[in-house]
């Protein structure tokens, strides 16, 4: 397949040339808006956002993925500053920013980056930024309810009595400065009976912390009544004695959990720098993600990488139209899903149909109203992101299944390999689980999994890819990380995992794991990195079980 002609090309990078020039100035600026918003202008810090949301448009526009990263990051944090009232940047915001300023100082396309090979940084977990506040007693808790919670990467804090409650909160989650974003106040039901300045101060706390607050009562009764009272009293949820974590847990999720999905991805493949531009801008300005397609034969590797949730495709390209183009990723059976929109001038009804038969699910005439062109491409690649969603998770846990953590080791192997960096993938075996089944029953035995399941996506970081490997088998696989640091991190879990109190509703009991892991570029393939894994997981069942093992290189590496 022919690309796109070298004219096409030069103007792409003279853009990117441009943006890059521009960036020294640009950051000034942000520094200067930084400190105006420091010191408390509220509209500096609107604009603040604003500016380095462009940043992060034009940077993933032009290739400059760090930089994009650290935009978007910085942006995050700004963002949570104006959602929460912060008088002006937090500390997270200005350490976000920092990161930008060290990116943007050098700047470098994605392909620059490949041959500068960046070193693994961020491993550790991130902090405790929840807080839960036990008031008076709480009846139905574990004796050891605070560290099996801590487990979970919760503070806990005790308050005799509520009323004592508006100062604790005003230092520790009012502020700009507050260690927690989200504090749980858990007490028994019967604490506000017939208690109306505890009903009062309960009030007007919600009133002023609103989403920062949940409010979880504990009652011995569980009947309709008790239920009913407890909604009066506004809580969120009500929990039955005895507390059982992993219902506590689920719960908690709910309500502070980081379960809002991220931004939708939408491929552009145009060839006109400037139409790119436009409809990137306007797609960025509703919060999305944009790549840009400029050479239509590195298709398949873009659709593999960023898994775009939408494809906008120009009719008319130098050397490939849209629609043999949107033929072409149709034949391929993985991308048989993915929603195609033309976007073109393109006004003759019939060329339009007969784009649309080509494989094409829409076609947006231009020029078309901003609005128009986000509900779109917003409801498509919703769709997409549901039924990927449904397809490609395990129902017991929702973390990827077998198939799709294969596909994601594939695809991640690849980032790394590109960009000259380590990744490890672990394997995780329940130790003995047969005789969890045997002694509590199959149902006990599926909460230990889940269990395992949600202390992995609380403790491991985003860019980390979590599945089901089958049956009581988890797969991991650590971007950006080396053998040293995916052990540390997984021992820190094993370790949790081990202490953390697991219950059949009568018996207390606690289960273990084993872990074997492997790192790249020591394995190379998928098949290696699988096999290598396996084999560490094996002697770590063999040396006793309860402990993490390295893979070995091979023989003819070993001294
Ligand atoms: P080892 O320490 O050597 O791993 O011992 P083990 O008993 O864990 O190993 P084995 O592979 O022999 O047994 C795994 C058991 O896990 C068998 C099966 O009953 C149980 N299991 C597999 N999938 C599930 C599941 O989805 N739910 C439950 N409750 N049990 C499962
Ligand atoms: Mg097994
Ligand atoms: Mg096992």
């Amino acid at each position: 397949m022919s690309s796109l002609p070298d004219s096409v090309q030069a103007r792409l990078q003279e853009l990117a040339q441009k943006f890059s020039s521009a960036l020294p100035d640009v950051i000034r600026e942000v520094r200067a808006l930084a400190d105006q918003a420091s010191v408390g202008r509220r509209e500096s810090l609107r604009e603040l956002r604003l500016r380095v949301h462009r940043i992060a448009g034009s940077a993933a526009t032009f290739g400059f993925e760090e930089i994009g990263l650290r935009a978007r990051a910085a942006e995050n944090e700004i963002e949570r500053d104006l959602a929460t009232e912060s008088p002006g940047p937090s500390e997270r915001t200005t350490a976000a920013l920092q990161e930008l300023y060290r990116a943007a100082a050098n700047p470098m396309t994605a392909d620059q980056a490949s041959s500068a090979a960046p070193r693994a940084t961020t491993v550790e977990p991130p902090g405790y930024d929840r807080v839960l506040i036990l008031v008076g007693d709480v009846p139905g808790l574990p004796e050891d309810f605070g560290e099996q919670v801590a487990v979970f990467r919760f503070a806990v804090s005790f308050a005799e009595d509520i009323l004592s409650l508006p100062d604790f909160c005003s230092v520790q989650l009012g502020q700009e400065d507050s260690p927690y974003r989200h504090a749980v106040i858990m007490a028994d039901a019967g604490h506000f009976s017939r208690q109306p300045a505890r009903l009062r101060v309960l009030k007007s706390l919600r009133q002023e912390y609103r989403e920062k607050l949940v409010l979880f009562l504990v009652g011995q009764e569980d009947d309709f009544e008790t239920r009913l009272r407890s909604v009066r009293f506004g809580a969120d949820a009500f929990i039955s004695t005895p507390v059982d974590l992993s219902r506590f847990v689920d719960h908690i999720e709910s309500f502070t959990g980081e379960n809002r999905e991220g931004p939708v991805h939408v491929l552009i493949i145009d060839d006109d720098p400037e139409q790119v531009s436009s409809t990137a801008l306007v797609l960025q300005d509703a919060g999305m993600i944009t790549s840009v397609v400029t050479d239509p034969s590195h298709i398949f590797q873009v659709l593999v990488e960023y898994r775009p949730e939408l494809i906008l495709l120009d009719m008319y390209m130098p050397g490939c139209s849209g629609p043999e183009l949107a033929k072409l990723i149709r034949q391929n059976e993985n991308f048989v899903g993915i929603p195609i929109l033309y976007l073109s001038v393109e006004k003759d009804v019939e060329k339009q149909l007969e784009a649309i038969e080509a494989g094409g699910d829409g076609f947006l005439e231009k020029p078309i109203h901003p609005d128009h062109l986000v509900a779109m491409v917003r409801t498509l690649a919703n769709r997409t992101r549901s039924m990927r969603y449904y397809m490609e998770r395990d129902s017991l846990t929702g973390l990827l299944n077998h198939t799709n953590l294969k596909q994601q080791l594939e695809n991640e192997l690849q980032r790394a390999r590109r960009m000259g960096i380590e990744l490890v993938f672990a394997m995780i075996d329940l130790d003995r689980f047969k005789s969890v089944n045997d002694t509590y029953g199959h149902l006990t035995g599926d909460r230990v999994i889940k269990s395992l399941a949600r202390l992995l996506s609380e403790r491991l970081r985003r860019s980390d890819t979590i599945g089901r490997y089958g049956g009581e088998e988890f797969g991991v696989i650590l971007f950006n990380t080396d053998a040293a640091q995916a052990h540390r991190i997984l021992d820190e879990i094993r370790e949790s995992f081990s202490s953390l109190r697991q219950t059949d509703g009568q018996q207390e009991f606690t289960v273990t794991l084993s872990c074997g892991l492997a790192e790249f570029p020591r394995f190379e393939t998928a098949v290696e990195m699988g096999e290598a894994a396996d084999a560490a997981l094996y002697s770590a069942k063999e040396n006793g079980r309860n402990r993490i093992v390295i893979a070995p290189v091979g023989d003819d590496l070993a001294p």
